[in-house]
């Protein structure tokens, strides 16, 4: 398990802000379009789904597309189109990765809850007295409570070979978005509708059926 999310010293922030440009010329691709080799644990979840606009990782099985930081468009919910199916696995699966990382209820996206606030949600923010998130792991949304905490791979932690990189953790917001196409600019971020920020993230993977 390592503590990627929760380190903000200057030294790891930087390092890992110059790794993130020294991999840039690599990854021109569109996020679902990269091929993944390898298909974890059993009990993973797919239908996990990156939206293109504000480049978040996003459930698509619940029978909404949840609350998108990218604006109004549509019915404001998050988009799938040229997404690929990633699979998430759960803590109990077991294999490298890191802990902690939760599904909103509000946004339906992934984001690092072991932090205090639980960042900020796009999404009508209804369940929460605050701006935070809202984990889908509350005993009212008793049918998910097992598929409510993940463990996601990153360079340094990882099951095997595969996977697709340069997916990150926001210090704004504490999603989980994806950073290849246009990495340290990426996305729209609920916390003030600029780009995500990487600073202090992990380099995260994650895997496609
Ligand atoms: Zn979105
Ligand atoms: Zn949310
Ligand atoms: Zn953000």
């Amino acid at each position: 398990m390592s503590d990627h999310a929760r380190s903000n010293g200057y030294t790891r922030r930087r390092a890992l802000g110059l790794a993130g440009r020294g991999a840039l010329a690599t990854t021109a691709a569109v996020a679902g379009l990269l091929t993944v080799y390898q298909t974890p644990a059993a009990a993973a979840q797919s239908n996990w789904k990156f939206c293109r606009r504000c480049c978040g990782l996003w459930f698509s099985g619940n029978n909404t597309r949840g609350g998108c930081p990218a604006g109004n468009l549509f019915d404001g919910g998050h988009h799938l189109d040229g997404s690929g199916n990633y699979v998430l696995k759960v803590q109990a699966d077991g294999g490298a990765g890191q802990d902690g990382w939760r599904w909103c209820a509000q946004c339906q996206g992934l984001y690092f809850g072991l932090n205090a606030g639980q960042g900020i949600c796009p999404a009508d923010a209804s369940l929460t007295p605050g701006p935070g998130h809202y984990p889908i792991s509350n005993p009212s949304f008793g049918v998910f409570i097992n598929s409510a905490l993940f463990r996601i791979e990153d360079v340094d932690h990882r099951d095997g070979p595969g996977g697709q990189s340069q997916w990150r953790w926001c210090v704004k917001c504490a999603g989980l978005y994806f950073d290849g196409n246009s990495p340290g600019a990426s996305g729209v971020c609920p916390a003030d509708h600029r780009n995500h920020s990487r600073a202090g993230s992990g380099d995260y993977v994650l895997r496609q059926l």
